[in-house]
């Protein structure tokens, strides 16, 4: 049986080149038709794939203040930030981010990752100890408004998420990669 396994392996070990298809073996690095560097290629592959980062609506309440006015006013401030939340809609992926704002006339605002030029996360006191934070999306493109992410768990994994993501972008489509990004 283990002979049998043994050629059936034997047999497996060539595979086509996803560039050129032309067999090659199963554990190249580099294509010796073409010459494609196959984990390059694996992953630009993969960075081409849209991946959903995170998709959902802000926390009602997501500071201790907020908590607190919620408490003095017996429940009311909540119904106020239900409402304001409600029209609030995230949909970050590997590639874009999405807001949707409004309950009733709804606009929708899209920012390609490889325009983004800064990431600013932070998490003030009040919001740390509630689990959350907020995560500043600037570009230096002037036509794309700085966007603030608020209300969502988790922000620093979300944020080192979409830092590797943009980069991933920039690289894919070629635009230069500052030092700094
Ligand atoms: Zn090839």
């Amino acid at each position: 049986m283990d002979e049998e396994r043994g050629s059936e392996e034997k047999k497996d070990d060539t595979k086509p080149c996803p560039v050129c298809g032309e067999t090659i073996k199963a554990t190249a690095i580099k294509c010796r038709f073409c010459g494609e560097d196959l984990q390059a290629f694996q992953l630009k592959k993969e960075a081409a794939v849209e991946r959903e980062i995170f998709s959902g609506r802000p926390a009602v309440v997501y500071s201790v203040w907020q908590l607190l006015l919620v408490i003095v006013t017996l429940g009311i401030a909540w119904i106020v930030m239900w409402f304001k939340r409600a029209g609030v809609n995230y949909r970050l992926t590997s590639q874009r981010i999405q807001v949707e704002r409004g309950i009733f006339s709804k606009t929708k605002q899209t920012t390609e990752l490889f325009r983004i030029d800064d990431f600013v996360i932070s998490r003030p006191f009040s919001m740390r100890i509630m689990g959350y934070g907020y995560l500043v999306i600037k570009s230096s493109d002037r036509s794309i408004p700085d966007l603030t992410l608020y209300g969502v768990k988790e922000i620093e994994t979300i944020y080192e998420q979409l830092r590797k993501a943009s980069f991933a972008e920039r690289e894919r489509r070629g635009i230069k990669v500052w030092a700094n990004a």
